[in-house]
């Protein structure tokens, strides 16, 4: 091979090189994109908060514990993948429950706030999901999907997980149905109308909770129980 042959074929082979790299990187990028979108889909994010025309806390359409003589309302903002939810909700939850829920003395509802990671939102919906088939039902859903909680930087909150989640409660459920309820535009809409409540009212983490509208400094049951009485004792 005379010398030019030579370079001219290194040069041939450096360019097949270069273009190859060329494909590959845009392969992978597209192939990262698709995962994105495939991500996107199965976790949405919430949309359509912004268009929410917020009109206080609005528990009418949120999971209450309610006695229609109590004049206290206690809120709670929750991220199902929060562990200080899954804590409070074992252990402040209850002692709340008996000292004023079950004694007819506060009226109690649960808003969610998903902020931690894409699978706060799809178990968000599911809850919604789960509030929309049967009200009674949300509140198990709730102590079950706390209990199972995994690692919270880890998404765990899957299609499956929330399925079997409701399904444990609700024996009747139709899993297929459920899968496609979470994608509804209502099923949205449900979740956009809470975040826009908790933006409204500033809330930046969770649990975060409010008696009669303002909130409780930290969601100790000592801090709760004083705003609750000093309500009380108007
Ligand atoms: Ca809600």
């Amino acid at each position: 091979m005379s010398k030019k042959k030579k370079s001219n074929s290194n040069q041939t082979f450096a360019i097949s090189v270069f273009v190859g790299i060329v494909v590959l990187v845009g392969a992978l990028f597209f192939v990262s994109k698709l995962q994105d979108k495939k991500s996107e889909a199965v976790y949405p994010t919430i949309t359509g908060v912004k268009d929410v025309k917020v009109n206080g806390f609005d528990t009418k359409d949120q999971p209450t514990l309610s006695n229609k003589e109590a004049k206290i309302e206690v809120v709670e903002f929750g991220d199902y993948k929060c562990p200080i939810c899954a804590d409070w909700n074992r252990v402040v939850f209850p002692q709340l429950k008996a000292d004023y829920i079950d004694k007819g003395l506060i009226n109690f509802s649960f808003i969610n706030y998903p902020f931690i990671s894409k699978d706060s939102n799809l178990a968000a919906l599911a809850s919604e999901v789960v509030y929309k088939h049967d009200k009674e039902s949300f509140w198990k859903f709730q102590e079950e999907i706390y209990l199972k909680q995994e690692d919270e930087t880890k998404t765990w909150a899957t299609q499956d997980k929330l399925a079997s989640i409701a399904k444990s409660v609700i024996p009747n459920l139709d899993v297929k149905q459920f899968k496609k309820d979470l994608y509804k535009k209502e099923t949205m809409k449900q979740v956009a109308n809470d975040v826009a409540i908790a933006n409204h009212y500033g809330v930046q983490g969770t649990p975060t909770i409010f008696v009669n509208g303002k909130a409780v400094d930290n969601p100790s049951l000592e801090s709760i129980k004083a705003a609750i009485d000093a309500e009380l004792n108007k």
